[in-house]
């Protein structure tokens, strides 16, 4: 199977398993990710909006368009990423996703991950931080990488504020700027490191 075939293969098995029912019952369909299913990167955010919920895709309302920017600041584009959430169905009235439902969405992100197998994962806001690093407090560690252990793989997480939360915010959106013009330079990091192994 392709990455591709195997992203669409956990889309079935979350409808298969019917997760988070009462969710999906109030959502117009399952957001699953956007992107190159190869990428290097991968986006986490928190859970689709209502834009996202109508076309079926992450990120692609106004927290969308600043991430866009802020992509375009490090010459990358959407085609080149892959983004996707922790929670996969909107939550009525954007309300925050419910600790049982990142639990139960939590494996399949990580079977996403591990198709895609990405250089880097940058969590958007401390819902999909939390289970990543947790016991972290955003503000304290926000634009560091960090290595952590899963089974037998390893991936560098790099949390960042949530786009969302720097839209009105002046001095955060600078903060989110200054942040995501790192993400380079970790991934060059990363590579150089693997090199010297
Ligand atoms: N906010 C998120 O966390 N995810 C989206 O897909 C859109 C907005």
């Amino acid at each position: 199977m392709t990455q591709a075939e195997q992203l669409e293969q956990i889309k079935a098995d979350i409808l298969a398993a019917k997760i988070c029912p009462e969710l999906a019952a109030q959502a117009t369909q399952l957001v699953m990710g956007d992107g190159h299913p190869d990428a290097d990167i991968v986006f986490i955010g928190e859970a689709p909006g209502k834009n996202e919920d109508i076309q079926g895709l992450p990120f692609v309302g106004a927290a969308g368009k600043f991430l866009n920017v802020m992509l375009e600041s490090v010459g990358l584009e959407r085609k080149d990423i892959y983004i996707t959430n922790i929670v996969k169905y909107r939550p009525p009235n954007n309300r925050d996703p419910e600790p049982d439902e990142k639990k139960a969405f939590w494996p399949y992100l990580l079977r996403q991950l591990s198709v895609i197998e990405p250089k880097v994962v940058v969590t958007l806001g401390r819902h999909s931080m939390e289970y990543f690093l947790p016991g972290k407090r955003i503000s304290e560690v926000h634009g560091e990488p960090k290595r952590v252990k899963f089974g037998k793989t390893t991936l560098v997480v790099v949390p960042l504020f949530h786009p969302a939360a720097a839209l009105y915010n002046g001095s955060l959106r600078q903060t989110l700027l200054d942040d995501f013009s790192r993400i380079p330079k970790i991934i060059e990091l990363i590579e150089k490191d693997k090199k010297g192994k």
